[in-house]
């Protein structure tokens, strides 16, 4: 018996019609000769209401009742789609993730995996069960409570039981019908590809293109996984979607691959700070104890002895940062006049494994961003990526301008 792992998105399981629909596509691959594995999501704008509910109820929320409250979607679609296949009388049944166990370490709201033991889930497919539904994006910690793997971490788990039962393949059906050289919502000229890198996909991921997790592809590659993103509402053929597989295995050359977006940054400085070694330290040690994902890191010129420091992350947390600052000045440990935050900018990122062999990407990035008369707030850059962050009232105007400049709509 070959397994397969398939996963379906929040849209895919949006009412129970879609449900049935994707159960007929399980339905098929069991009928092929595979025991099948499949993930949910919860149903669309379910994760989002329920974490609506939290932030609501407790602004500073405890992260272990954040997630107690988040992972309930997923049970939902679960136990729905294991009901809609037996239906259809395809021996199916639920996993919670603490049933399988799917364990994890502790980091409540972005846990990682650690295990996934086989046993439990091997005996029942041994005795005749053909498809198991596991409820995605939870796990169990090792005090025993429910963690959440961060926003979108269905995928990483999709990816992980393809990994722990050695599945042939993991195909992740979402809302649209692969990968695009960028969001198709937000440029008309954005194009399918047939095939990404595992790096590519994985800057284009960590830097805001949401169709995969960024942990998912960073299991991928590490395990070989095979893995594959199509859509639900296609019909089905051999080839559909995009296949994301290692370099070597891609023709195409371009110095850019895609460009994406990340729409909800904010920016923040730090006024006049000491200017002094152990500083960069003390301001982001309690950053990230407050949970602040820092993202670009700026530090000013100095003079006199002063400095300002500015850094982005999420819009969500400027609350928490802005906490973690003032209580680290109230103690003491650090000394600024004024803590300044935008919070109307987003970043926009180029992506490609081309660029480590092509000069010049920065430099008709910035050409074409002037030619638009975008002003440019921070810039970084890695060996295949170049960020910058703009005021977000230009967000799209930039990726179509650059989607444009990098001639991406062709092959
Ligand atoms: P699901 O609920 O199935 O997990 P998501 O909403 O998480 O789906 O991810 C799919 C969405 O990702 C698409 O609807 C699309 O708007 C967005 N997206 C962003 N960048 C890209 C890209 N480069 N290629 C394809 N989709 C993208
Ligand atoms: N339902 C979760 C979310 O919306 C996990 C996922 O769909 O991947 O983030
Ligand atoms: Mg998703």
């Amino acid at each position: 018996m070959t397994r397969l792992v398939m996963k379906f998105g929040g849209t895919s399981v949006a009412t129970l019609d879609r449900i049935k629909r994707a159960a007929k596509r399980v339905g098929r691959e069991v009928a092929n000769g595979h025991e099948v594995i499949v993930i949910v999501s919860a149903m669309a704008g379910k994760t989002n209401e329920l974490v609506g509910w939290v932030n609501e109820t407790s602004p500073f929320y405890d992260a272990r009742e954040y997630d107690a409250v988040v992972s309930s979607g997923e049970n939902v679609t679960a136990g729905l789609m294991a009901l809609t296949l037996q239906e259809m009388d395809i021996p199916a049944r639920s996993w919670q993730g603490w049933q399988v166990p799917l364990k994890t370490n502790g980091a409540h709201g972005a846990a990682r995996i650690e295990e996934i033991p086989t046993r439990n889930m091997d005996v029942k497919f041994a005795e005749g069960m053909k498809v198991a539904v596991v409820a995605g994006f939870q796990g169990v910690s090792p005090e025993g409570r429910i963690t959440t793997l961060g926003r979108g971490g269905s995928d990483t788990t999709a990816v992980a039981f393809a990994a722990a039962f050695d599945a042939v393949r993991c195909d992740i059906y979402t809302d649209v019908d692969g990968v695009y050289t960028t969001d198709p919502r937000i440029s008309s000229k954005a194009r399918k590809l047939d095939r990404i890198a595992f790096e590519e996909m994985l800057e284009l991921a960590s830097l805001g293109a949401k169709v995969l997790q960024t942990r998912s592809v960073e299991l991928a590659m590490r395990y070989k996984v095979k893995l594959r993103v199509l859509s639900s509402f296609d019909e089905y053929d051999e080839d559909a979607g995009t296949l994301v597989c290692d370099e070597e295995e891609i023709m195409e050359s371009k110095a850019v691959a895609g460009v994406a977006y990340s729409r909800d940054e904010a920016k923040m400085t730090l006024i006049s700070v000491a200017d002094k070694p152990g500083i960069a330290a003390a301001i982001f040690g309690p950053l990230a104890a407050a949970g602040v994902n820092v993202d670009m890191i700026v530090q000013n010129i100095s003079e006199e002895g002063r400095t300002d420091m500015t850094f982005s992350c999420p819009v969500d947390q400027v609350k928490r940062a802005e906490k973690a600052m003032s209580e680290a000045k109230a103690a003491g440990k650090i000394d600024y006049s004024e803590l300044v935050a935008d919070t109307d900018v987003a970043k926009v990122s180029v992506v490609g494994i081309g660029m480590r062999s092509h000069a010049g990407v920065a430099a008709r990035m910035f050409e074409s961003l002037r030619d638009e008369n975008i002003n440019i707030k921070v810039i970084t850059t890695s060996e295949i990526k170049i960020s910058v962050l703009i005021d977000r009232k230009y967000m799209e105007l930039a990726v179509q301008a650059l989607h444009d400049c990098f001639e991406l709509e062709k092959a």
